[in-house]
C-alpha cells in the first residue's frame, strides 16, 4: 500500500533502524520504545491485522517468531525472557495498521497488560 508507513520501510522508502531482515520480514526498533529492547517484526508484504489472515500466511507467522526468537538472542534478552504481541484493531490498541509482532524485553513485563 503506497500510503503505509510500514510498506514504505519494506521497500527501502523510510530507512528504520534495521535489527534483522530476510526475504519476507524486515525486523526494526520502535521508534517509541517501552521496554529497553522495543522491535517490531514485519511482513514485508502488506497485511493490515490479524483479521486479514489467510490460511495460507500460517507460515508467515511461523517466520515472525521465528525472527523475533533470533532477535531476542541477538540483543540478549532470550534467558531473562521476553514478551511477544500483536495488538489488533481499536480495543487491541493496534494504531499502525500493517501487521507487526511487537517483542519486547529487558525489563520485567507486567501481567495483566493494561
Ligand atoms: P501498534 O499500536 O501495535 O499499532 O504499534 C505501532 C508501533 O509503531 C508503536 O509502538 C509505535 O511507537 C511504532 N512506530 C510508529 N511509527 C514508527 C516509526 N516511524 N519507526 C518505528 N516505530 C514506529
Ligand atoms: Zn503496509
Amino acid at each position: 500500500m503506497s500510503d503505509c508507513l510500514f510498506c514504505k520501510m519494506a521497500h527501502g522508502e523510510i530507512k528504520p533502524d534495521v535489527v534483522y531482515e530476510d526475504d519476507t520480514v524486515l525486523g526494526f526498533r520502535d521508534i517509541n520504545p517501552q521496554a529497553p529492547v522495543h522491535v517490531l517484526l514485519i511482513p514485508k508484504r502488506h497485511i493490515s491485522t490479524l483479521n486479514d489472515l489467510e490460511a495460507e500466511d500460517g507460515a508467515l507467522i511461523g517466520k515472525l517468531y521465528l525472527a523475533a526468537k533470533r532477535v531476542a538472542a541477538q540483543e540478549g534478552v532470550a534467558e531473562g525472557g521476553y514478551r511477544t504481541l500483536f495488538n489488533c484493531n481499536g480495543d487491541g490498541g493496534q494504531e499502525v495498521f500493517h501487521l507487526h509482532l511487537h517483542l519486547l524485553g529487558g525489563r520485567q513485563m507486567r501481567w495483566p497488560p493494561g
